[in-house]
């Protein structure tokens, strides 16, 4: 799966619309302490459904919309696209291209988009359960992150695996049609009840 750009706006420290081209390979961001290295890699994790403000390094999810510097006035909105080669047909969709993009307004309010058509988070996290690449599929290694992988448990490193070989979709729907079951099997109970008291 190839990641050719990254178009930030509003987000965080990138205040202004920005462009990254990446190459096929390996990628390497580099610049001095506070210039933002990290927060395009937040950018990345957020687009691919980051819900956790704290992982973030925020308090709430508005946190990453761009506050305003001593020359800046704050935006009212961040938006974040990724765009993905996908002339391989590693997405079930027939685009060469897919772009995935995630807003957050300042009130909270949120959206996400494929090919700029409006969808669900679970859209995009379903789209991204085979192809290895999640948001916990390691496609961006973090400062220090390395040795937390080094330092996982046995059964999380065993989740990491099953979510790189495209096996977590099938624990998801399982999970799913588990809690299908449960909320027939309550209905059933209820109209039992509701027979027994006809009767
Ligand atoms: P280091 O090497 O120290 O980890 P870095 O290059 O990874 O640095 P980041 O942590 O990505 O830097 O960027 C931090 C900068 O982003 C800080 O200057 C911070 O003020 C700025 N920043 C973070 N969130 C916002 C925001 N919502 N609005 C404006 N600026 C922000």
């Amino acid at each position: 799966l190839f990641l050719k750009s990254i178009h930030i706006q509003g987000f965080k420290s990138f205040a202004d619309k920005t462009k990254i081209d990446l190459q096929p390979g390996m990628s390497v961001i580099i610049g001095p302490n506070g210039s933002g290295k990290s927060n395009v890699a937040d950018a990345v994790r957020w687009v691919l459904g980051e819900q956790s403000a704290k992982s973030l390094r925020g308090s709430k999810m508005e946190d990453v919309i761009f506050s305003g510097s001593s020359s800046r006035r704050p935006v009212g909105m961040a938006e974040v696209s990724l765009l993905f080669d996908n002339a391989s047909g590693l997405f079930p969709l027939d685009y060469e291209e897919v772009v995935i993009t995630r807003r957050v307004y300042r009130d909270g309010e949120g959206q996400y988009f494929i090919n700029r058509t409006p969808c669900r988070l679970k859209d995009i996290q379903e789209l991204f359960l085979d192809t290895g690449s999640g948001k916990e599929g390691f496609s961006i290694i973090g400062q220090g992150r390395i040795e937390e992988i080094l330092n996982l448990k046995s059964d999380e490193r065993r989740l990491l695996i099953e979510e790189v070989a495209g096996i977590s979709k099938f624990r998801l729907r399982k999970r799913e049609a588990l809690r299908k079951l449960e909320d027939t099997r309550q209905n059933v109970d209820r109209l039992s009840d509701i027979i027994a008291e006809v009767e």
